[in-house]
This record gives structure tokens, sequence and C-alpha cells, in this order.
């Protein structure tokens, strides 16, 4: 089995329109990316799939989009003005600079080599500043969010008093954050701007516990079900050296990527502090009548951080698949479950000539209602389908002579590259049954 690097899923990614840098054509920023085609598809459909899941599938869950850039005094409450900073080296001589936690400091630079050229550590805040307004001095001074649950948080008085909402009950929000990350590594996993996908729970104090085992279960499930290998996918859980004081208790979901375990996902019971933290810090009340029992309190928050761009350098990780065929060709092959692949179904003629074009066309316009289609009448067939093998496209349809006198299609599943004949009448209803009852073939499935 060939090994699976990230520079193979890099160089996927950019030859196929998933991930470019930012700005290349200047020679690329560093930390920030771009999602071409079919890779702002696959983000979507991540982030689609999650939003179905923890607002519409739950009545006791509501969604919002708060806005990115925050009264300053919100990260002073929150503590990231304080705390939110990581211990930082510069490399006197080349200006490198490095997470001091993260190299030794006794070894040589590993940017230059030159020994005992490290500045004394020191913290480094993560957040983006910026002025808002035309003045700028201390009084403008802003940040760029370095998470979406603040303006859950912010909002959550907003959010009781305006929708029928009752403890317990969550909100959910994607959005961009931004992190001034010292070492931007490993692709999109670690970048400077990113996108989360969050749900804030509130709930009883006393309940918090049933509920974190509740998420937990919950959110693991969900990673199942967009197709990921179980038995790539582990909890780890804080010990008392990384616990946040605050917090009661703590799991990260952690994925084997190429470089290694490393956290996806954080389920944490942040207890009442953020709520309360926001009440000393605005003079608002944040408190929650309870209309049964007529108590007053804050409630505590079970919180799931997700990264729905770590989501997708995940999704890439685990369906990348190098496969031997029979007589030795190898084959490049993205095993996305049908439910997040860029294009769900392509449509192609066998040949252009004698109407078969016309007739895929025709047939990949009428299915366009019901999936993400893609049209392809260029090379011959086999080309075609390791072309759509390679960016995870699950359903093949071919349209040949036998179509144009019987209306039937090859159905070409890309797992197990079997064809099925399928009459057009009944393709729409094969392949949505394929995509509920699909579990991952080939060989490491
Ligand atoms: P790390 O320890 O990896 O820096 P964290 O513990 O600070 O992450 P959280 O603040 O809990 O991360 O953020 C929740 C989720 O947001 C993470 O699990 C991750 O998926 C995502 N995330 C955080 N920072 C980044 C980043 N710089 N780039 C991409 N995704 C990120």
């Amino acid at each position: 089995m060939a090994e699976i690097t990230l520079e193979k899923i890099v160089s996927l990614c950019k030859r196929r329109g998933f991930i470019f840098q930012s700005s290349e054509i200047y020679g690329g920023l560093n930390g920030a990316y771009d999602y071409g085609p079919l890779g702002v598809e696959l983000k979507n459909n991540i982030r689609d799939f999650w939003w179905k899941e923890m607002t519409r599938l739950h009545d006791d869950i509501v969604g919002l989009d708060s806005s990115i850039l925050m009264h300053p005094r919100v990260w002073e409450a929150s503590g990231h003005v304080q705390n939110f900073s990581d211990p930082m080296v510069d490399c006197k001589q080349c200006k490198a600079r490095f997470r001091s936690d993260q190299i030794d400091l006794a070894a040589p630079c590993p940017n230059c080599g030159t020994r005992d050229s490290f500045t004394e550590p020191r913290n480094f805040n993560l957040m983006f500043s910026t002025h808002i307004g035309a003045a700028s001095d201390a009084s403008s001074k802003i940040y760029l969010r370095p998470e979406t649950a603040q303006g859950i948080y912010a909002d959550f008085k907003n959010v009781v008093s305006s929708s029928r909402v009752k403890v317990p009950f969550g909100i959910a929000q994607v959005g961009k954050s931004f992190r001034n990350e010292i070492t931007t590594k490993h692709f999109i996993f670690r970048s400077c701007e990113f996108e989360q996908m969050e749900m804030q729970w509130f709930c009883t104090p006393g309940t918090d516990e049933k509920w974190f085992a509740y998420w937990k279960e919950q959110r693991m499930a969900f990673y199942h079900k967009i197709g990921i290998r179980p038995s790539r996918l582990r909890w780890h859980q804080h010990g008392a050296d990384e616990l946040a004081f605050y917090a009661k208790d703590a799991y990260d979901i952690q994925y084997l990527f190429p470089m290694g375990w490393q956290e996806l996902e954080g389920v944490h019971n942040r207890t009442d502090y953020d709520l309360s933290q926001h009440q000393s810090f605005s003079g608002k009340d944040m408190t929650y009548l309870d209309p049964v029992s007529g108590e007053r309190y804050i409630p505590y928050v079970v919180e799931t951080s997700a990264g729905l761009t770590r989501t997708v350098l995940m999704a890439l990780s685990d369906a990348y698949e190098e496969e031997t065929l029979e007589g030795g060709d190898v084959r490049t092959v993205l095993r996305f479950h049908p439910l997040i692949a860029p294009i769900t179904v392509a449509v192609l003629p066998l040949v252009k000539k004698d109407g078969l074009a016309e007739v895929a066309r025709e047939l990949e316009k009428d299915l366009r209602d019901e999936f993400a289609t893609f049209y392809d009448e260029s090379g011959a067939i086999g080309r075609r389908y390791r072309r759509m093998d390679e960016i995870g496209t699950p359903y093949c349809v071919t349209v040949d002579y036998q179509s144009l006198e019987d209306k039937t299609v090859t159905l070409r599943h890309r797992d197990t590259m079997e064809q099925v004949r399928v009459s057009i009448t009944d393709l729409v209803a094969s392949i949505k049954g394929a995509t509920a009852s699909y579990t991952r073939g080939g060989s490491e499935a």
C-alpha cells in the first residue's frame, strides 16, 4: 500500500481545483487559502450537513450569524486579551519565528542553523487587531474574532427574548475566525483565516454532565455519518495541564491525519463562566428565569466547537487512496461519502456522435434538480472515469447506443467500479438508494 502523505493531498488539491494558496501570483500569503471550484462545494456540503444535523433535526437549536467585528470589551470579558497567546521566540540571525514550546531552545535555529540566536520567549497574542473608523488610536482598536462562540454568548439574551427557546436549548453558528498563528503548518490544518462550526448548549446547572455525555455521542456520530473511518477517530480527554480553569470537563475528537493524531473538534463543559463574565463586564443581566420552577440562574454551557476547514482536510485525507488494479495500473480515488462529494453524478456519452451527446446532455440537465451534476464528453471513457474517481464523484452515468433503443444507461459505482444497467426512469431512485445504503468500498474500508 502506497503511503499517503500530506504532499500528495496538497498536490491533488491544487491540480484538481480543491484548494489554492492565497495570492499565489504574488508569491502566496502564509496561512491563507482559497477554496477552488471543487473545494468550495466540498466545504459547503460539510457545512450544510452540519447545519441540518445541528439545527433542523433539533427543534431546540436555533441558528445565528453574528458579526466578525465585535465590541473590544467582548474579548476582555472572554479572557482573550489577557490569555490568548502562545510563547514565541525570534531567531536574531534570520528573523524566523517559532513557538518556544515547540522547539528545543538549546539547539541551533531550525531555519538557518545559527546557535544561541534566540530571543527570550515572550507571549504573543494570537488575535488580529485593526482600527474601526477614521481615527487610529487606542480607542478605535478592535479585533477580528478568534472564535465564533463569543458572538453566541453576547446574543444570548436577544435570542431568548426573540424566539420561543427554553433552557435547555442551543445556538449554532458557522463562520470565519482569525488567529495570527506563529507557525502555520500542515496545509489548511492550522491557518490564520479559517472557519468554525460551533454550537453552544445552554442548560440548567446540575444537568450539564448528562448533556455533556449526550453531545459527545452526537458529535462522534456526525463524523461517522459523513463517512469518516471510525478507526481513525478517537477521544482525547484534557488532562489537568490542558483543562481551562473554568472548565469542568473537556474532550477533543482527534483524527489520524497523515502527520499523526490531531484535534478536530472540542466538546467542552464551560460551566457558567462565559455568561457570568459577560454579565460582569457588560453590567447586563445574563440570568434566565425558568418558567416552570420560577428559579433564576445563569445557565451552564456545553460547547461543541469544530473546525470546518480542518474537517475539509480530514475528509480529503480520509478519502484519499491509491488503489492498485488488476493488471498493475494504479488509480487515485477519493472515496468521499456521496453526501459530501463535490459532484454526485457525472453524465458521460460513450462517444460524442450519433446523437449520444445530445441525449446525455438532456439527461444531465434533468438530474440537476436532484443532484450536483457534471457533464463530460472529452477523451476516452476510461480516462473520464479516472478523472471522476480522482475528484471523488461516486456515480457515473454513461449513455451508449443501447440507451437510444431502450432508454437505459449504465450506472458506475466509484468504489467498486461495478456497472449496472438502469432504466432512465429509475435512475434518480437508484442513486438515492445507493447513497442511503452507502458503505465505503475498496482496499482500506
Ligand atoms: P489548537 O490547539 O489546534 O490550536 P485550539 O484548541 O486552540 O486548537 P479551539 O479554540 O478549541 O482550538 O477551536 C476549535 C476548533 O477550531 C479546533 O478543534 C479546530 O478544528 C479549529 N481551529 C482552531 N484553530 C484553527 C486554525 N488555526 N486553523 C484551522 N482550524 C482551527
